[in-house]
């Protein structure tokens, strides 16, 4: 708050009648310090506004001296005096109200402050994604695999440290070993501190006196990995297993990330794979779809022979129990289904032929009436003529 603008009451500030005592006064404080607290209110400048204003207001009205100069003379009585100072600084304001927010309500915010301000060396490794194709017999059975993964490894040379020999740290003379840089600006608001990050040392506030010349300090070092997943039966696209600790190591030492093999089903020549249920088109020659028979059909597990009636259309759907794939989250299996259709001969001997040609006509050959299709061909005939 600076001299020359217009300022709030303190009573109102703190919402207080004039002749509060001492302890309504620490409690309507310690009230609206908490509410307005910026841990709770991020980047709201609003919130620090009042969580400042109501910092001073308890400064002049917590103090006996301020507070009966306050009532004679309002803030002119209080400003300017030398004892007297603004809360620009967040850190200020704690640490002249130890008392209150050194309590219990508080403490986990100062615990959560000191942990932000410096990094540890070692940054966690982050995870590694690869794409493993699977064809749908291997989806059928579940299948062991190898994989090969391309990643950075902890550096063989320094352990990870990032160290040459047995050199240690220096604290970082930049930020003398906080890991943070403190920016001061000051604006008719007063004057406000911006933290960030120590770009010199990374935030870790110390310095390598001797990088590791085989990683250049970080600790890890480019290379590739072979790991062997296991793959269960009844997987699909977009299933992805997780192998812990098999992505990038993290620098200095930080613990690994992990290894994400996401699979993906290789379209399969024949089968069409819907769910769990595989879908299979069964091509049958005309006399075995007519007279009925014993036909070879490829499944998943080896050659199953299936036996068909005679007169099989086209089209016909024939459900093989339990020959599709294995449920991934519960017993049992899909089932195959089988779609007959009937091969017509696209070249025929004279022999054949005759016998064809002699077929023709007769009663059992003739597709049944088609009352719509008739009754189609006529209104064709009458749009044509
Ligand atoms: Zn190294
Ligand atoms: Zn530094």
């Amino acid at each position: 708050m600076t001299s020359g603008m217009t300022q709030r009451d303190y009573y109102e500030i703190l919402g207080v009648s004039r002749g509060a005592t001492d302890a309504e006064i620490k409690g309507a404080y310690r009230k609206l310090a908490m509410q307005f607290h910026p841990d709770r209110n991020p980047d709201d400048p609003a919130a620090e506004e009042k969580f400042k204003e109501a910092a001073e207001a308890y400064d002049v009205l917590s103090d006996s001296n301020k507070r009966s100069r306050y009532d004679r003379f309002g803030h002119s009585g209080v400003q300017g005096s030398s004892d007297f100072h603004t809360y620009s600084n967040i850190n200020d304001v704690f640490s002249a109200f130890s008392d209150i927010f050194g309590s219990s309500v508080f403490g986990d915010f100062f615990g959560q402050q000191q942990s932000r301000s410096r990094k540890q060396h070692g940054d966690q490794g982050s995870d590694l994604r690869l794409n493993l194709q699977v064809t749908l017999e291997e989806i059928a059975s579940g299948v062991e695999k190898t994989v090969r993964i391309k990643h950075y490894k902890t550096c063989q040379t320094c352990s990870g440290s990032g160290a040459e020999g047995e050199s240690a740290y220096d604290t970082c003379s930049e930020c003398n070993g906080t890991g943070e840089r403190r920016h001061v600006t000051r604006s008719v608001f007063g004057q406000f501190i911006n933290v960030s990050p120590c770009s010199t040392c990374d935030g870790t506030g110390e310095i390598l006196r001797h990088r590791c010349s085989a990683c250049g300090g970080e600790g890890r070092t480019e290379g590739e990995s072979t790991v062997k997943v296991t793959i269960p039966a009844g997987v699909r696209t977009g299933n992805y297993l997780t192998v812990t600790g098999k992505g990038h190591a993290g620098r200095r030492g930080g613990p690994s990330g992990d290894a994400i093999v996401v699979l993906e089903e290789i379209e399969h020549e024949y089968f069409h794979r819907v769910d769990d249920d595989i879908f299979y088109d069964l091509v049958v020659d005309f006399p075995t779809a007519s007279l009925g028979g014993e036909v070879e059909v490829p499944t998943l597990q080896g050659v199953s022979v299936v036996k068909i009636e005679p007169g099989t259309q086209p089209m016909t759907l024939l459900s093989l129990k339990g020959k599709g794939i294995p449920h991934l989250q519960s017993r049992g299996r899909g089932d195959q289904v089988v779609r007959f259709n009937i091969y017509v001969p696209k070249s025929l001997s004279s022999k054949e032929k005759s016998i064809l040609k002699d077929l023709v006509g007769n009663e059992h050959f003739k597709p049944p009436a088609d009352k719509r299709s008739k009754h189609f061909f006529e209104k064709l005939k009458a749009v044509f003529t």
